[in-house]
This record gives structure tokens, sequence and C-alpha cells, in this order.
């Protein structure tokens, strides 16, 4: 018997390894096909960012030609500004973070940094300008430390523990057996989307840059720690640029801008006091969360109006 439990052993081994390494191969060719679509312009230059002022120039977007997402779209996060995101699902919100962090090129129009046509600076420029914390957060196959200290290289441990302790997620790393050695990602310790979400924080903190992008940063949160990262959010973006796209309108009511979008398009935007005085979508949307409707501003479009 022991002769048979060996070789099935090993086999099944062998079998977890390689599903393993396809789910990583799966991974590394989304990442790769991400990549191309775009590229640096041959004479592209690095970004420099001076003031931080965002615009979406008359911006259109589709991933699949016959269907546009982003139909002429304009708007500015004057520099050093909260510009925050409303609408449906999908409605086309996290488009926008995906497009200023140029995962994708515009389709038409234009989204400018400091009158710099993104497409027109390296990627590599763009990039360390702005800090982003997306929906799902993809951790790398390293340590905990290492998955932080991403947002900026050669970061120290205490600079490391310290963007952890802000984004609340230091006490869980400390009460593991090897603390910020542990391995994280496909083949160490899973983390919950929470946790994750955590660990994009810490290294968004870290990384200081002068623009931030939160998609829904705080979704997968429970509510406790939710309201401990949004005043650490909210001071981290303190003096940049930030485009945050929320679920919750109670997280956007302090925002300078607030834009709702439906279908593609900007439908109605202001100030919360503003859009309230409106009495329209937004008015309507913030009656149905005040009512415990959380979920109202999730609905596709068309329910919520
Ligand atoms: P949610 O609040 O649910 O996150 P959203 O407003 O952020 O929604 P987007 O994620 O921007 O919406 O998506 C807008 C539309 O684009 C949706 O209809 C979605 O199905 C489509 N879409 C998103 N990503 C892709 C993709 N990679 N390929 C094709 N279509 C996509």
């Amino acid at each position: 018997m022991i002769q048979l439990y060996i070789p099935l052993n090993f086999l099944g081994v062998l079998y977890r390894e390689i599903k393993q390494s396809l789910t990583d191969l799966d991974r590394m060719f989304h990442l790769l096909e991400t990549h191309r679509e775009v590229a640096d312009a041959p004479a592209a230059q690095a970004l420099r960012v001076s003031e931080g002022c965002v615009r979406f120039e008359d911006v259109s977007f589709a991933y699949e030609a016959a269907r546009p997402i982003l139909k002429g779209l304009s708007f500015e996060i004057p520099a050093g500004k909260t510009v925050a995101v409303v609408g449906p699902s999908g409605a086309g919100k996290s488009t926008l973070a995906r497009l200023l962090y140029r995962f994708y090129d515009v389709s038409g129009g234009r989204i400018a940094i400091d009158g710099q046509d993104i497409r027109e600076v390296t990627q590599a420029s763009l990039r360390q300008s702005i800090g982003i914390v997306p929906q799902d957060t993809v951790l790398f196959n390293d340590t905990v430390e290492y998955n932080i200290a991403y947002g900026r290289p050669g970061a120290s441990r205490q600079e490391v523990e310290a963007a952890a302790r802000a984004a609340r997620i230091h006490d869980f790393i400390a009460s593991t057996p090897k603390g910020y050695d542990t391995m994280v990602g496909e083949r160490g310790l899973k983390l919950s989307g929470g946790e994750k979400q955590r660990v994009a924080i810490a290294r968004t903190l870290l990384k200081n840059p002068p623009i931030l992008i939160f998609d829904e940063a705080t979704s997968a949160l429970d509510s406790a720690n939710e309201r401990a990262i949004q005043a650490e959010l909210k001071s981290a973006a303190q003096g940049k640029t930030a485009l945050v796209i929320a679920h919750r309108l109670s997280t956007v009511v302090d925002a300078h801008r607030i834009l709702v979008m439906e279908q593609g398009r900007i439908v109605e935007q202001g100030t919360h006091a503003e859009l309230l005085a409106l009495q329209g979508r937004y008015a309507r949307m913030w009656l149905l969360q005040q009512s415990g409707g959380e979920a109202a501003i999730d609905a596709p479009a068309g329910r919520v109006a």
C-alpha cells in the first residue's frame, strides 16, 4: 500500500503545483494583455506634476467598438481637490479610474494632467505619480512587507509598519507567526477581500503620490474598519488630487464635487448640498440610502431613478 501511496501523493502534489502555475500564468497573461493595450509614444517624456490638476476632456471610450461605455465626458479635478463619482452599477465609474491610470487609452477626447496628455508621457512616470486602490487588489506571491513596500521600493521596515498601522492591517500582520515576512498571494496566506484592500491602502499611503484614485476603496470592509479607514484616507487625500469612486453616498458628502454618472454620461454634478437642492437623481439616491437602502446606489441603471 505504501508503495502506491507515495507516488499517488506525489501526483497529488504535482497536480496542485501545475494547477497553481496555470492560475498564475492566467493572471500573468491577463496582466500582459492589460499592458498590451497601451504603449509609450516614441518621444514620450516623463510626466511633470506641478499642481496635480486632472482634466477629462470630451472623453469617450469603448472596451468593444460596438458598445460605447463613456460618451463624451468632461470634468476637472482641480489640484488638491477631491472629486467623487457615484451612480448605478455599470455606469462606467471604474472605467474612469482605469483610463486615468492608463490601463486603456481613450477612444476619443483626452485626459490631461497639468496640461500634459497622458498618452504623451511615459507610463512609468504616470504610474509613479498616481496611487490607486482598486476594487480587486491582486497581491504578489511574496511577503507582506514586499507587497506594501512595492509602493515605495527601499522603504524601511518602520515606514512599512507605519503605513500598515494607518491602513489598520498592522495588528493582523503582527498576529501571524512570521509577521511581515509572511508569504501572501496564491501560494501563501490567503487574505480576505478587506485585508487585501487594506494592504493596497497601506501600499498607497507609503507611496504618497500627488494623485490618488480610490475605487470603492472600502467596499470590502466591515463598517468599523470602514469608518476608521475613511478617516485615514481623508487625511491621506488632504492636499492631493483625488478621484473617489464610491458605493456609499455617506463617504462622498465632503467631496469638493460629486459627479453622478448614468450610462456613460454625467447626469448631475455639484456639491452634496447643491445636489440635494436639485432634488434629482442624487437626492433620490440619498433618500433611499438614508432609509436603509444602502444597496440602492449599486442598482443597475434605471432602477434608482
Ligand atoms: P460598478 O459600480 O458595478 O463597479 P461601474 O460603474 O464601475 O460599475 P464599469 O466597471 O466602469 O462600471 O463598467 C462599465 C461597463 O463596461 C459595464 O457594462 C461593464 O460590463 C463594461 N466593462 C467593464 N470592463 C470591461 C472589459 N474589460 N471588457 C468589456 N466590457 C467591460
